[in-house]
């Protein structure tokens, strides 16, 4: 099978798809020259202040605009090109009733969604986990927030349920599956709600300015920073526990579904569920480390966060496990054995250095906070190196250390070299006939980049000479010796 396309045809038919991506790229660029003018900015707000405060120009509205647009946009013609349109590149307009009829909201996908939701927020209350105390907060006279970390007894509660739940007859899990086009609008409806719900808060107290240019900022870069429901987290529960449970249930749920066609889960599947599985246990196996990412402590509650974590990433991620259901072994036999075995490999060896680096940064930066890490007796795997012993590393004058050594020694960034991996291996076993499989590695890879430029601009103005001394000694960002 491979795919027809009638370029000029598809071009007029999508305009709006392109011209949206056309936004979204001139909203990248525009942020990129944003961050590279902020030393003329200077003396007014701080980096982060003005991050988050906008530019409140026209052109930010209309890139925030193009975001939002195109985000829905691609959501939905993921989900239409396997479901309709056998995982191929095609015109979805006009609709048909069964599209609309399939992307509808029923009470099965309403269900399951809010079964998902409800289930994990009693979970971060109720079950077993370590605390950990965040960064300090400078916009809160210094405070530190708690967070419990028990994702990962949610993670293996939500296994052993939904095993038991299926295996007994009492749910058939395949129906995630089935219903996955009402499960999208569902997500997206809540997502867009609670968006709209933080909006009016950032009203009510004061927090967003108001005018045009400034809603969009505020709507869709968000005005609070660590949104909570008592002592539940909103912004942690929504990163970790709904987003990479969600993404895990709909590729064992299309898994299951291939296997009532095929009679086997085809070994290309196998690859998916493994790259998935062992992202989704490494978030909640080192969630203790999460409250000190960029998305939690630089990045705001808005639409964008709430929107890709409630919503997007489940499902744009999930389309090369639906890809193969299109595909449905025909165009896809099964993978030589070798193939498969090295396929394995490599995404393993992926893993390994995706997940030591994030350790051993984590770790370190731990036990520079507090003295020590927190130790999980049931996490699995612990990587040798997870640990290093006497790294070596720079003191700043800020005061915080940078590590270079283990992995970090290598590059600044090395974390994001093996995610970016691990997101091509996810594409190769749905071959090279088609383009669509290869869209998550071709969203990912610009995301990654232009993530650790906003990074090295936000360090080079946080670290100043410290940081021009530490790229010296550490040159390359992603690849030794290329970039
Ligand atoms: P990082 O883990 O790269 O954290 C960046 C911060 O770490 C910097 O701002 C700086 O903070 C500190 N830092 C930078 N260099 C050093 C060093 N040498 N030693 C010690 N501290 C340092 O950020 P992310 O949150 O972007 O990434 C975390 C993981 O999440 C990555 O593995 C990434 O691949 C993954 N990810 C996955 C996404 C997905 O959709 N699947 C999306 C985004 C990320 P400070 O100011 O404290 O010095």
């Amino acid at each position: 099978m491979t795919d027809v396309v009638d370029l000029p045809a598809l071009l007029q038919a999508n305009k709006g798809v392109f011209l949206a991506l056309t936004a979204v790229v001139t909203h990248f660029v525009w942020s990129q020259k944003k961050h590279a003018s902020k030393g003329v900015k200077k003396e007014g707000a701080s980096h982060a202040q003005h991050d988050h405060m906008g530019d409140g120009t026209i052109l930010e509205a209309l890139s925030h605009l193009a975001l939002f647009l195109f985000s829905h946009g691609i959501c939905y013609y993921l989900w239409w090109s396997a479901e309709f349109n056998k995982g191929c590149v095609g015109n979805p307009f006009p609709l048909k009733p069964e599209v609309i009829e399939k992307a509808t909201p029923n009470a099965v996908s309403l269900g399951m969604y809010f079964t998902l939701i409800v289930s994990q927020l009693i979970f971060s209350v109720t079950l077993p986990g370590p605390t950990v105390l965040g960064f300090k907060i400078p916009q809160e006279n210094n405070r530190r927030l708690p967070y419990k970390c028990n994702g990962l007894a949610g993670w293996y509660a939500t296994v052993a349920l939904v095993v038991g739940l299926h295996v007994t007859g009492v749910f058939d899990f395949k129906m995630l599956y089935q219903h996955s086009g009402a499960m999208l609008t569902t997500a997206i409806l809540f997502a867009d709600t609670i968006a709209v719900i933080m909006y009016i808060e950032c009203i009510r107290t004061g927090r967003s300015d108001g005018r045009i240019q400034y809603f969009m900022h505020d709507f869709v870069m968000g005005q609070y920073l660590n949104p909570r429901l008592g002592s539940i987290d909103l912004k942690m529960v929504a990163e970790i526990k709904v987003s990479w449970l969600l993404l895990f249930s709909l590729d064992v749920s299309c898994a299951l579904c291939l296997k009532d066609e095929l009679g086997y889960i085809p070994n290309r599947m196998w690859v998916i569920l493994l790259i998935h599985g062992l992202y989704t246990n490494a978030c909640m196996k080192g969630e203790e480390s999460i409250p000190y990412t960029w998305d939690i402590f630089q990045e705001r509650w808005g639409w964008m966060l709430i929107y890709w974590n409630l919503a997007g990433v489940a499902f744009a991620y999930t389309f090369n496990g639906r890809f193969m259901y299109a595909a449905q072994g025909e165009s896809l036999p099964e993978l030589p054995t070798w193939a498969f075995l090295c396929l394995s490999a490599a995404v393993l060896m992926a893993y390994w250095v995706f997940d030591e680096a994030n350790a051993q940064k984590n770790r370190f930066r731990a036990q520079q906070l507090s003295g020590a890490f927190v130790q999980r007796p049931w996490a699995f795997p612990q990587l040798p190196n997870a640990t290093l012993d006497e790294p070596k590393y720079m003191v700043t004058s800020r005061g915080s250390a940078l590590l270079m050594d283990g992995w970090w020694k290598y590059a600044r960034k090395p974390h994001y070299t093996a995610d970016l991996c691990l997101a091509v291996l996810l594409c190769l076993p749905c071959g090279f006939d088609h383009f669509l499989p290869y869209f998550f590695a071709c969203f990912f890879l610009p995301m990654l980049i232009h993530r650790a430029y906003r990074d090295n601009a936000r360090c080079a103005e946080k670290y100043g000479a410290d940081w021009e001394v530490y790229c010296k000694e550490v040159p390359y960002i992603l690849v030794p010796g290329i970039y």
